[in-house]
C-alpha cells in the first residue's frame, strides 16, 4: 500500500494533470517511505490509480468537476495511467477508450515534465542490469559501491515551477508544503536504482561513502533552453569560468532560483512546465575508484638518474627517472589510470641514496585493483626491484591518505646524514684535516644557491651541521662525512658557492675544494614503518 492519505487525493489529481509520473506523485506528496518508490512502476501506476478511481466512484461525477477547489481530472492524464498499465480493466480505462477517441492531443507525450523520464524509464531492473554491464566490462575489483547521479541543471526550473503549481493547492488545503521535503529526482532515483544494480553486480553493499562510485548522467537537449531566461533574471548567479562549458550550473541555477520571485518566475516560465515530447538520454557510465597509496622506501645507486622525468624544452635529458622505475609496475599492479610521485626530500641527479633509503608514495588513481595482500605487496616490491639495477625499494605498504601528511611532516627539522668526497687544491696530510671531526653543531647561513635560483627565492637560511668526520683518501681527497639538519645544501657547504655559503670547507681548509660525489646516508623519517625481510 502506498502512504498516500485522503488529503492528498486533490494534489494527486493536480499532479496527475499537470503530466507528472507515478513517482513524482509520490515525491511531491512528500513521501519519504523508500520502499513505496521501490514497487516496479506499473505496480505503483496502479495503485494511484486505483486510489483516484475511489474518489471518482465516492461523488457523483458533477460535483467532482464543480468543485472549485479540486481540479478535474484531466483525460490526459487517464490516458497516461491506463495506456501505461498496458491493460483495460475497471473506471480509469473506461474512461481511456471515449478521451482517446475524443482527445486530439492523444498522441502526445507521456514523458514525465518534472523528471523528463528518469523515474519513469530508468528507474527500475532492466536500467539496472545495463549499468551492471556496463560497470562489469571496466574489470574492477570492489565490495562496497555508491551511486552518483548528475542530472541536467533545467530539472530545477521544472521542479520549481511545478512546486509553484501545487503551492497554491495544498495552501487552500491549509497543509504545510516546503520545497526540501519533496523528495529529490536524485534521491528517488538512488533509492530505487541502488539496490537494484548492487545485486546485479553480485551482491555488492551500498554504502554512502563507498571508494567505489558508480556515474549515472542524463541530459535532455530538448529542454536545456530551459534555464535560459534565468540569466536575463538574475546575472549575478551565471558568471563564466574557463573550465565550465555553460554558465547554467545546477549550482547556478539552484542559486538563481532561490533568489527569484514567484511573480517573476511566472512571467517568463510556463506553470506547470510544458510537456516534453522524449525523455532524457542516458550518458555512459563513468566509474571511479578512490585512489589507493602506497609507500615505501627507496635506495638510489645511480649518479646518473633524476626523481623526476627530466625534460627541458619538451625535450627529455635522461632515459629514466625514480619515480618512473617506481610508478610504472605499480600502475599495472594496480590497474591504475596514473600516478603521483612524492617523497621526503630529494636528491640531485648525481646523488646516490644508501643507507635505509628514502621515504616515498604514490598515489594510484583511479585503481581498477585496489587490494593487494602482503605477500603480493612483497612480489610486486621483488619486480621493482628485479625491472632495474638503478634503485631498490624496502618496506612497499599500503598506506591511508592520512597517512600521507607524514611524508612531509618536520621534513625541515628532521636529519640527513650524508658522504661527500671532496677535492682540495693545495695537498693536505691526514693531520691537516683531523680538526674537523672536532666541530659540533655548526650554523651556516646559505644564501639561495644559484643553481636552484630560477626556481627558489632567494633567501639567506640558516641550517646546523651537528657533527663531521673525515676519512683521508690522498694529498688531494678525503671523505667528509656528515650529519645535518635536512634542507642544508651540501655541495654548496662544501665549495663556497662563490661566498654564497658561510662558513664553508674552503675557509675552514684555507684552500680551494670542491664535491666530487655526494651520497644520502640516511633520511632520518620513521615513516613509513619498516616491514620485516
Ligand atoms: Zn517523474
Amino acid at each position: 500500500m502506498l502512504p498516500l492519505k485522503e488529503k492528498d487525493k486533490p494534489l494527486v489529481q493536480k499532479l496527475l494533470s499537470a503530466g507528472c509520473c507515478a513517482r513524482c506523485v509520490l515525491r511531491f506528496c512528500c513521501i519519504g517511505v523508500q520502499a513505496a518508490y521501490r514497487q516496479p512502476y506499473q505496480d505503483i501506476l496502479k495503485e494511484i490509480q486505483a486510489f483516484i478511481s475511489d474518489e471518482e466512484n465516492n461523488k457523483p461525477q458533477d460535483a467532482a468537476v464543480a468543485d472549485p477547489t479540486v481540479d478535474p481530472p484531466s483525460k490526459k492524464m487517464k490516458l497516461d495511467v491506463a495506456e501505461a498499465d498496458g491493460q483495460s480493466e475497471g473506471d480509469a480505462s473506461a474512461h481511456l477508450v471515449t478521451s482517446q477517441q475524443s482527445d486530439p492531443e492523444a498522441e502526445e507525450s507521456h514523458v514525465c515534465v518534472a523528471c523528463l523520464g528518469i523515474l519513469q524509464e530508468y528507474s527500475g531492473r532492466s536500467h539496472a542490469v545495463k549499468v551492471s554491464e556496463a560497470v562489469k566490462k571496466e574489470n574492477y575489483k570492489f565490495d562496497t559501491m555508491v551511486l552518483s547521479v548528475s542530472l541536467p541543471a533545467q530539472l530545477c526550473v521544472r521542479e520549481h515551477s511545478l512546486w509553484l503549481h501545487v503551492k497554491k493547492e495544498v495552501r487552500q488545503k491549509s497543509m504545510a508544503l516546503d520545497k526540501d521535503d519533496v523528495a529529490q529526482v536524485k534521491e528517488a532515483f538512488k533509492w530505487v536504482m541502488q539496490g537494484l544494480v548492487a545485486r546485479e553486480l553480485g551482491g555488492v553493499a551500498v554504502f554512502t561513502k563507498s571508494a567505489f562510485e558508480i556515474g549515472v548522467e542524463f541530459t535532455h537537449p530538448e529542454t536545456d533552453a530551459d534555464c535560459h531566461f534565468l540569466a536575463g533574471a538574475c546575472p549575478d548567479c551565471f558568471k563564466p569560468t574557463k573550465t565550465k562549458q555553460s554558465v547554467f550550473t545546477r549550482m547556478a541555477v539552484v542559486k538563481a532560483l532561490e533568489k527569484i520571485t514567484d511573480a517573476k518566475f511566472l512571467k517568463h516560465y510556463p506553470c506547470p512546465p510544458a510537456r516534453p515530447s522524449t525523455k532524457c538520454s542516458h550518458q555512459d557510465i563513468q566509474c571511479l575508484h578512490a585512489s589507493v597509496f602506497v609507500a615505501g622506501r627507496y635506495n638510489k645507486f645511480c649518479r646518473s638518474l633524476p626523481q623526476t622525468p627530466w625534460v627541458i624544452d619538451g625535450e627529455r635529458r635522461m632515459e629514466s627517472s625514480v619515480e618512473e622505475l617506481i610508478g610504472t609496475p605499480l600502475l599495472s599492479a594496480f590497474r591504475a589510470n596514473g600516478f603521483n610521485f612524492s617523497s621526503s626530500g630529494r636528491e640531485d641527479v648525481d646523488v646516490r641514496t644508501l643507507g635505509n633509503g628514502r621515504p616515498f608514495a604514490v598515489e594510484l588513481l583511479n585503481p581498477h585493483q585496489s587490494r593487494l595482500t602482503k605477500v603480493e605487496m612483497k612480489q610486486l616490491q621483488q619486480t621493482v626491484n628485479e625491472s632495474t639495477e638503478k634503485i631498490r625499494v624496502r618496506d612497499l605498504q599500503i598506506v591511508t591518505r592520512e597517512d600521507m601528511g607524514r611524508l612531509k611532516e618536520g621534513e625541515e627539522e628532521k636529519t640527513k646524514q650524508y658522504t661527500a668526497l671532496v677535492w682540495t687544491q693545495k695537498a693536505i696530510a691526514k693531520e691537516d684535516i683531523t680538526f674537523i671531526d672536532d666541530i659540533k653543531e655548526l650554523t651556516i647561513d646559505q644564501k639561495t644557491p644559484l643553481r636552484v635560483l630560477h626556481r627558489r627565492v632567494l633567501a639567506v637560511r640558516q641550517r646546523v651541521i651537528h657533527n663531521m668526520s673525515t676519512r683521508f683518501i690522498d694529498p688531494h681527497h678525503f671523505h667528509l662525512g656528515l650529519k645535518t639538519q635536512a634542507g642544508t645544501y651540501i655541495k654548496e657547504f662544501v665549495h663556497g658557492d662563490f661566498g654564497r655559503t658561510k662558513p664553508n670547507m674552503c675557509q675552514l681548509l684555507e684552500t680551494d675544494t670542491d664535491i666530487l660525489e655526494l651520497d644520502v646516508e640516511s633520511v632520518d623519517v620513521d615513516w613509513p614503518p619498516a616491514i620485516p625481510e
